[in-house]
């Protein structure tokens, strides 16, 4: 690659001017590049509440032109921000201190699929979904699947481990990617794992998911691709009691099944769907659970059958199976459009994302509702119960003067709650710009200067993605809308480690 000039003079950190513009430009072509403040506008902000502008957004169509961006921006000492398709929930792709945005929406080639090997290879920009329908003629699928599948890119869910309905049984993007081709914080372009799981050596890969965009920029995704089952059975089961549907997720699973899919949904959220979709979800039911097995033909009656069975002796008043695909689809489109449709309710969400162990749901769920009410606000829960990864959508009106402020307390409790009955403060959305400070409820210093130390490996500074994931960047605290340290510290000061 050519090395560009040096700067015509000394620039304050962070600054993006009419200069780093102007290479941008000369390295990537005028075309790929935004700068003006209308243009800038749509790049302030991801599916959360969080918000930052940048100065400069560019759309590499190659791994060359992100190296290049990269390098002009490590030269003028001005923050990177990768960003898929903007719908993360935890403020990740957000520019929280300015800088360059490399929108990667534009590298989305399928470069390879290999049936025989079941890999594929792509660019980071190829929306999940899309990676599934190039290969479901040659009977594959790609596993994780988000709720948000057919806009989040794989760079996407590469950057947040991001996880799924499907997850349950067959684990979330880090159980999926083989090897990643990485541009590093100073535009070296380095290979993290490769096309088989056995690498050896560190597993590079393995460290790089779920890094959230603060070790380096995927440019190229190596991941495995899944045969599609024989068979499928979804169900769904009403019941008049979050209680007993939560029951009903540990019975099931305690009675040794593993569904590949097991997802709640409450009142709220049927209240949000159903007058959409139409899926024939009851609106005065207080929880309904869609399971989903899948296997050889035999297996899955076998299974369906037991949980018939445990959702029953849970108190279900009904439960019905899908009959062919087209009910079967209905039931995942209202599930997986569940979380959009809650505007119908409230003018905002505030999607919280937290790990409980299942057995603590009945009382945790309990709990959500309660904290919500103390805080006047009304909550939705739509949720990967299988995995004990709740998601409380806390509704609210940010036009209302103090709400967001209000909402943001009330969400750091749930997370606090989470933490202390033994579960996480992230299950698949990450822990971004909004959670950074409660990373200190769950690892000490040590724990901490270890990532650090990683990040320092990979030459990545304060600029690669900075306010990101970790507490320690300077300079971030005051401008996350969530004043998380404050709200943090609110809650309890104890630690868990
Ligand atoms: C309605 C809705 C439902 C959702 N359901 C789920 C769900 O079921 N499971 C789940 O896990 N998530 C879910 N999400 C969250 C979100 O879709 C995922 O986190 C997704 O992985 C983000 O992908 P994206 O392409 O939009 O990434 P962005 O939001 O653009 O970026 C997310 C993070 O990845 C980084 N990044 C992006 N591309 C790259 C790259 N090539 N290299 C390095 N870093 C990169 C960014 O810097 C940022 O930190 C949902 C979101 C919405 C709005």
């Amino acid at each position: 690659m050519t090395e560009l000039p040096p700067p015509e003079r000394p620039l304050p950190k962070g600054a993006v001017t009419r200069q780093v513009v102007r290479e941008l430009e000369r390295a990537l072509g005028k075309e790929r590049v935004l700068s003006t403040p209308e243009e800038l506008i749509a790049y302030e902000f991801d599916g959360t509440i969080e918000r930052g502008t940048p100065q400069a957004v560019v759309f590499p169509e190659s791994t060359e032109h992100v190296a290049a961006a990269v390098q002009i921006a490590h030269r003028f000492d001005v923050p990177v921000i990768p960003r898929g398709a903007g719908t993360g929930l935890s403020g990740g792709a957000v520019a929280a201190i300015g800088g360059i945005i490399v929108a990667l929406a534009r590298m989305k080639r399928i470069l390879e699929i290999d049936a025989v090997n079941r890999i594929a290879v792509v660019e980071p920009g190829v929306v999940n979904l899309d990676l599934t329908k190039a290969v479901a003629p040659l009977g594959l699928y790609y596993a994780p699947d988000p709720s948000s599948q057919r806009a989040c890119t794989i760079g996407g869910n590469v950057a947040e481990n991001a996880g799924g309905p499907h997850c349950l049984a067959h684990g979330a993007t880090t159980n999926h990617v083989l090897g990643v081709e990485v541009v590093l914080a100073d535009g070296e372009v380095a290979w993290l794992g490769g096309r088989t799981r056995d690498v050896p050596g560190y597993d590079l890969a393995g460290a790089f998911v779920g890094s959230e965009g603060t070790l380096g920029i995927a440019t190229k995704i190596v991941v495995r691709l899944m045969r599609t089952p024989e068979s499928t059975r979804t169900l769904l089961a009403v019941f008049d009691s979050v209680d007993d549907a939560s029951n009903a997720v540990s019975a099931t699973i305690g009675a040794g099944i593993l569904p590949t899919a097991l997802e709640m949904m409450d009142k709220n959220i049927i209240a949000a769907i159903e007058p959409v979709l139409h899926a024939g979800f009851p609106l005065d039911a207080e929880a309904i659970l869609l399971i989903e097995v899948e296997g050889l033909e035999e297996a899955t009656v076998e299974q369906a059958d037991v949980i018939h069975g445990i959702c029953h002796s849970n108190n279900a008043r009904e439960i019905r199976i899908a009959v062919g695909q087209a009910d079967r689809d209905l039931l995942w489109a209202a599930r997986k459009t569940s979380i959009s449709a809650l505007g119908r309710l409230y003018p905002n969400y505030y999607v919280l994302d937290g790990v409980v162990p299942r057995t603590r749901l009945p009382a945790v769920l309990r709990e959500v509702y309660a904290i919500s009410a103390k805080y006047g606000l009304d909550v939705a829960n739509v949720f990967h119960a299988g995995d004990g990864n709740l998601h409380p959508n806390l509704l609210f009106d940010d036009r209302i003067p103090g709400t967001t402020a209000r909402v943001l307390e009330a969400g750091a409790e749930i997370m606090r709650l989470c933490v202390d009955v033994g579960g996480s403060i992230t299950g698949e959305h990450g822990v971004g710009l909004e959670k950074r400070d409660f990373l200190a409820w769950i690892f000490d210093d040590t724990d901490l200067a270890v990532m650090g130390r990683l990040k320092a490996a990979f030459k990545a500074g304060e600029n690669y993605n900075p306010c990101k994931a970790f507490p320690t960047h300077k300079g971030c605290g005051e401008l996350s809308q969530a004043h998380v340290a404050r709200v943090a510290a609110a809650v309890g000061a104890d630690v868990y480690v």
